[in-house]
């Protein structure tokens, strides 16, 4: 009997990409035909990168890795993975926490539109491993060069010193208004 094509998708927010999630690629890719990274737009995560950044800090990570892709994409993951005729959605897991939320998506995508749900679990070393955790200790200044590529660590670097360059000079704005106003009466 053939073997069957298996094209699966690995939705998430990837904000930013981190090791864990390499390692999910890494193991996914031995398992599947077509592997695509579906960055998408999550409507209640304060986000860091436009989904452009993150597919293009994703797509340098990829290059060499046969039948990996990466994309954006918008709206429902289980419209997003029948547009693209994915037989599997693929998740990563790290820890019993993740199971919970996990187990209630895949359920639910399971009972809307019959599709599959793939678990493949981290590597110990990055099973406490979130981007929002890497932003946090990004944002102080704290060595992340365990558990980001050395690429993403560099965008994640620029990107801090952009942000809090904003915030500097808004809360100057701010001062300066209240000091016209102090001024004007
Ligand atoms: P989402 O907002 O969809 O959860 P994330 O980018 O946070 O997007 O995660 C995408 C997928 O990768 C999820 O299945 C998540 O559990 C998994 N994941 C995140 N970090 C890790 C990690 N360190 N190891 C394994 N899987 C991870």
């Amino acid at each position: 009997m053939a073997k069957k094509f298996v094209k699966a998708i690995f939705p998430g927010s990837f904000d930013p990409i981190t090791n864990g999630h390499l390692d999910v690629i890494s193991r996914g890719m031995k398992l599947f035909d077509e592997l695509i990274i579906a960055v998408g737009r999550s409507p209640v995560k304060n986000q860091l990168f436009t989904p452009e950044e993150r597919v293009e800090m994703i797509a340098e990570l990829i290059t060499g890795m046969p039948g990996v892709s990466v994309e954006p994409f918008e709206g429902l993951t289980v419209e997003y993975a029948a547009r693209k005729k994915a037989d599997v959605i693929l998740r990563g897991l790290r820890s019993l926490t993740d199971v919970q939320y996990e187990f209630q998506l895949a359920m639910t995508n399971r009972a809307v539109a019959g599709i599959e749900t793939v678990f493949i679990m981290t590597s110990e070393q990055y099973g406490f491993t979130s981007s929002t955790l890497i932003r946090e200790i990004a944002s102080l200044g704290g060595d992340l060069s365990n558990l980001i590529p050395k690429s993403v660590q560099k965008r994640l670097k620029q990107r801090l010193k952009k942000t809090g360059q904003e915030a500097r000079n808004s809360r100057s704005e701010t001062r300066s208004d209240s000091e016209d106003t102090i001024l004007n009466t």
